[in-house]
């Protein structure tokens, strides 16, 4: 038995966002709270989703103080803000840190609980208000995942909450929202996506539905991601490169991350390292330790990337995969920890800890090759 959970309500392509009034209406809400950060607020975007809404007569009221990498405190903020009207629902507009927050503040809303006390192994099933997440990123599938993960600035931890009341109710995926975002952010949050769907490939929770979205997101993303890199404006990468996050999502929803979400989010939370930055660090060297716990899985990623053909035996095919991402990662400029200009003596000091977070968080667990904490 296969037990899945997904978005109920979809708009996938360009111009979706048009379809926000009509998905809302599908949904019987009226009353939407929206949440973003301050660059959509400046770019002209939070206006012209509030001049959609208008035409369809709901008047929009909003948060616009995200964070990158939410914290409590900006949640509380915002939880405030929402409670100083009468909504029905919450709207996430920007990256993985606005829809993360607007999930966060969505379930306390209507729980009178604090975000620590939902940390894993906390599973929130029990729904708040419907979340509405509109991505501008392509990367966190946020939009298609039942997780939101808020840091909890006073022990810098960045803290995984899952259960189907994180579960958005509508998904307004428009890829046209992503031609704003600059090279780095588009590798960064790319790569993100690219390491969900070989995560839940490989996890030890992968079931044959989330293997067809992983590896139909890891072809996409694969293929189309330097282009989207290289050409800001082309409209078919960005698509291919959106469309490829929204599957990916799905896919490591309904199986699971593995060891490099698992150590990717203490660095995050303690060096302030962007989550797909982190992510890409991390990918090749994890994978290149994990081959030999699922050898036959690498081989098929590595295949339906393109990376091996049939002929090479899955060993070889794994081999070509770690030598494929790493460089990847140099042609899209991703630097090791220190090339990032991480103080290695912080780093040394906070390795058992962050090893012990990365363990805690249960993500490792699903990994084919499962570390212990001084690995
Ligand atoms: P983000 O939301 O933190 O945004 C990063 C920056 O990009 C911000 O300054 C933002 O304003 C800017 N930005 C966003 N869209 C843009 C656009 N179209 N053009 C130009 N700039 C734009 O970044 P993210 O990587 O999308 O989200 C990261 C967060 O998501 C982390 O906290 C991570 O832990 C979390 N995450 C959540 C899930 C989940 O399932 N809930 C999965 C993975 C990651």
């Amino acid at each position: 038995m296969t037990a899945l959970v997904l978005p109920p309500f979809v708009r996938l392509g360009g111009g979706a966002l048009n379809e926000l009034p009509t998905a809302l209406r599908q949904a019987g809400l009226s009353r939407p709270f929206l949440i973003t950060d301050p660059f959509m607020a400046a770019s002209g975007t939070l206006e012209r989703v509030r001049v959609i809404l208008r035409e369809s007569g709901v008047e929009l009221r909003a948060f616009t103080g995200t964070v990158p990498d939410p914290t409590v405190a900006c949640v509380n903020t915002a939880l405030a803000a929402l409670r100083e009207g009468k909504h029905d629902c919450v709207i996430g507009l920007g990256g993985g840190s606005p829809i993360d927050t607007a999930k966060m503040v969505a379930v306390l809303a209507v729980h009178d609980t604090t975000p620590a006390a939902l940390k894993v192994p906390h599973v929130q099933d029990v729904p708040g208000l419907p979340v509405i997440a509109i991505p501008t990123t392509a990367g966190t599938g946020s939009e298609a995942t039942r997780v939101t993960v808020i840091t909890d600035e006073t022990t810098d931890e960045k803290m995984l909450c899952m259960g189907i009341a994180y579960q958005p109710r509508i998904a307004i995926v428009d890829y046209e929202l992503t031609l704003s975002m600059p090279r780095r952010l588009t590798a960064d949050t790319g790569t993100d996506a690219l390491t969900h769907a070989l995560e839940a490939y490989v996890s030890r929770r992968a079931s044959p539905f989330t293997d067809a979205l992983a590896l139909t997101a890891m072809k996409r993303i694969w293929a189309c991601l330097p282009t989207a890199c290289a050409d800001p404006g082309n409209h078919t990468a960005r698509a291919e490169v959106m469309q490829g996050a929204f599957e990916a999502g799905m896919a490591f929803s309904n199986a699971s991350v593995a060891l490099v979400h698992g150590m990717s989010r203490p660095i995050g939370a303690h060096f302030h390292v962007p989550h797909g930055l982190s992510n890409a660090m991390l990918l090749p060297e994890i994978t290149a330790w994990s081959l030999s716990g699922s050898p036959a899985r690498y081989a098929v990623c590595a295949r339906a990337m393109g990376i091996a053909d049939e002929n090479l035996s899955d060993d070889a095919a794994g081999t070509a995969l770690v030598k494929a991402l790493r460089e990847r990662n140099a042609e899209i400029g991703v630097p090791s920890p220190k090339g990032f200009g991480l103080d290695a003596k912080r780093w040394d000091n906070l390795l058992p800890l962050m090893a012990e977070q990365a363990l805690a968080s249960g993500s490792p667990a699903n990994n084919p090759r499962v570390p212990t904490a001084s690995e």
